[in-house]
């Protein structure tokens, strides 16, 4: 409360914003509608395409950003391979990260295996979950028909994505993610959901699209408060052959 009370001071205090509504007339200096500070901080971004103050996930090097989820604390059993990549391991649970997240601006690539081991939802299902809670499906969708709410780009049994831009099986995708989390009062009431933006190989999927709640394999979206969580990728359990490289986060 004493910080909503500080926003409150300092908004009030803040000069107005000039809008043309009863001021146009009067301005005739180009000045008066020119904004100096604060200045945004400087980002550079390194060969590899990581901004100067994003947070590294997975190099290629180890996975010390990553716990088993079904081996509480115990480190991620996901398999690092020599060319910079991790693969999930089957049956071994999904991983999430031992960092809790916000809102967040991530980057992912991934692949599915060259050859189809199956259709359907069993094609190199794989996942990204915002706060333990909000899937954006990974999928082999490039010729595998299935539920356009739950393919490639969804965010699971919610928003079909706009377009499927998916590369053929075996090629390397990638996702940049635009997420915003959902806040709740005191109560435990949602009061602002999260939304969701999603690039899939540079493509518009998802237009900042509304957060139903958890994203449910069975049922409707359930809406229990919760705080900062991790990220989390999925084993699906189906031998998906799924496999990760260069992801990055920026907290929003
Ligand atoms: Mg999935």
């Amino acid at each position: 409360m004493l910080l909503f009370a500080c926003e409150t001071e300092t908004t009030e205090t803040t000069t107005e914003p000039v809008t043309d509504k009863d001021t146009h007339a009067e301005i005739t200096d180009p000045k008066e509608t020119e904004i100096w500070e604060p200045v945004p901080e400087k980002v550079t971004v390194n060969d590899n395409g990581v901004p100067s103050d994003a947070i590294v996930l997975f190099d290629g090097t180890n996975l010390n950003q990553w716990v088993s989820v079904k081996e509480e604390g115990q480190p991620a059993p996901w398999m690092i391979n020599g060319d910079g990549s991790m693969t999930v391991k089957n049956e071994s649970g999904d991983i999430q990260t031992t960092q809790d997240f916000g809102s967040v601006q991530l980057h992912i690539e991934w692949k599915n295996p060259v050859e189809p081991r199956a259709d359907d939802q069993n094609r190199g299902n794989s996942g990204i979950f915002f706060q333990k809670r909000y899937e954006v499906q990974v999928l082999d969708n490039y010729d595998n028909p299935t539920y356009v709410n739950g393919m490639v780009a969804s965010v699971y049994k919610q928003q079909i994505p706009l377009v499927n831009a998916s590369n053929p099986s075996g090629e390397w995708q990638v996702y940049d993610i635009i997420f915003h989390a959902p806040e709740f009062n005191d109560a435990g009431e949602k009061t602002k959901s999260g939304y969701l933006t999603v690039m899939h190989n540079g493509v518009l999927v998802q237009d900042h699209v509304e957060i139903l709640g958890t994203t449910e394999y069975i049922g409707l979206p359930k809406n229990s408060a919760h705080g900062k969580a991790p990220i989390k990728l999925q084993d699906h359990n189906d031998n998906s052959g799924v496999t990760y490289r260069n992801i990055w986060v920026r907290e929003l």
